[in-house]
């Protein structure tokens, strides 16, 4: 990577490590000329900007300087959380401020086809309620229930998606998000997709536990999944599957028909939908994982007793996930995340994990709730599109586009 490209210094600014041209010289090395052309290329492109902020260590006497701050007004991203049977979509700044949203029913089932039609129209209505032009939608990015591949981007043999393994997600979405806005560069806009559980885990790392080095989440709603966030990156194993616990196996199990057509699944026996059928079995209709939300929400016994059933089966197989990984924040998010699954997790975690391994491990609940997924695709948009390289090719790419000021 070239360390002193216009790329490299917005990551310098974007991370805090330089708020200033004179720290930009300090950290690079650079001679002052060769930063003020680089930030040139950033200001032309509007990424950032210089103010009298709060004074940052002006050395005595001297003038205080001007400060440098990426400008997350300049573009937004499109981005978009699909559950099972419900999606959430929103238009965000580059910050990950929700500008507009909209959520409803929307069944990951019909298939990547319907879904993604559905969600283009979606995305343009919200760009009209967030008042904002399409071309200034820098990317989009998907939060999908699902594995997802780490070089192609393509969801891959997805337990619970009928229909979308190895889908060209990216280029339906743009053809439709086109066709809606009649608006062919919707056509060239980066489409990327990521798991949902890998995408809370990133936002919530971020925005809430950003010195924290080993970040594991647990998603428990309709079905079970994990996200791990080690080193400031999401885990991802070698082709996408990494985290996918919900399918773990316990021998104790086998009469239970799990959606992914093996028996005794983890999700066949603690998910939401598991629980939903338990409590429909026992008199009391739930439709699915938020409907057993509802119920505890209310303080139904049966929903209540059955959480923390369920939060004991998934704290005993996150003894052993947490044996590997030693994460400093064990989160659990999702439909169940509540009081009595986090105490049945409790029980089981402390009682089969070595000592060591939880002694500084903190066990708590989202913070960002329902908005996770979103803040977490935004996230990855935004770091992935002004990474030192893609930011230095997008800047080139502009730079041929855009006449030289006079
Ligand atoms: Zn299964």
């Amino acid at each position: 990577m070239n360390q002193a490209s216009a790329g490299h210094l917005l990551r310098l600014i974007r991370g805090g490590q330089a708020r200033t041209r004179g720290e930009l010289q300090r950290v690079t090395g650079l001679s002052r000329s060769t930063v003020s052309q680089r930030l040139d290329q950033l200001f032309r492109a509007g990424w950032i900007r210089e103010a009298a902020g709060d004074p940052v260590d002006a050395p005595t006497g001297g003038r205080p300087s001007l400060r440098l701050t990426f400008d997350t007004g300049h573009a937004v991203v499109l981005c978009a959380d699909l559950e099972t049977r419900h999606a959430r979509a929103a238009v965000l700044d580059l910050g990950g401020t929700v500008l507009a949203e909209h959520s409803g029913a929307l069944m990951i089932n019909q298939g990547p086809d319907e879904v993604l039609g559905r969600l283009a129209h979606w995305f343009a209505l919200l760009l009209d309620k967030a008042d904002v032009r399409v071309d200034a939608v820098c990317g989009i990015g998907l939060s999908v229930p699902g594995p997802v591949h780490p070089v192609s981007g393509e969801v891959v043999q997805p337990p619970m998606m009928p229909g979308w393994d190895r889908y060209p997600v990216a280029r339906r979405l743009r053809a439709a998000l086109a066709a809606e806005l009649r608006f062919d560069g919707a056509s060239r806009i980066p489409v990327l997709l990521e798991n949902d559980a890998n995408l809370m885990a990133l936002a919530e790392q971020r925005r809430n536990f950003a010195d924290c080095s080993a970040f594991l989440l647990i998603k428990v709603s309709t079905g079970i999944g994990a996200g791990v966030v080690v080193g400031g990156e999401i885990y991802q194993g070698i082709d996408g599957a990494a985290g996918d616990i919900g399918h773990i196996r316990l021998s104790e199990y086998g009469y239970a028909l799990c959606r992914c057509g093996f028996y005794g699944c983890l999700a066949a026996v603690a998910s939401g939908r598991a629980l939903a059928e338990q409590l429909t079995a026992s008199g009391t209709p739930t439709a699915s994982g938020s409907g057993v939300r509802d119920q505890l929400a209310v303080g139904h016994p049966d929903a209540v007793r059955l959480a923390r059933e369920a939060g004991r089966l998934v704290g005993g197989v996150l003894a052993t996930v947490v044996t590997l990984i030693n994460p400093g924040v064990l989160m659990i998010a999702g439909d169940l995340a509540g009081p009595p699954f986090l105490t049945g997790v409790r029980e089981t975690l402390y009682q089969r994990a070595m000592p060591r391994t939880t002694a500084y491990l903190q066990v708590v609940t989202s913070r960002l709730g329902d908005r996770a997924g979103l803040v977490g695709a935004a996230a990855m948009v935004v770091e992935s599109l002004y990474a030192p390289d893609s930011a230095d090719r997008r800047l080139a790419a502009l730079a041929a586009t855009t006449p030289a000021r006079a």
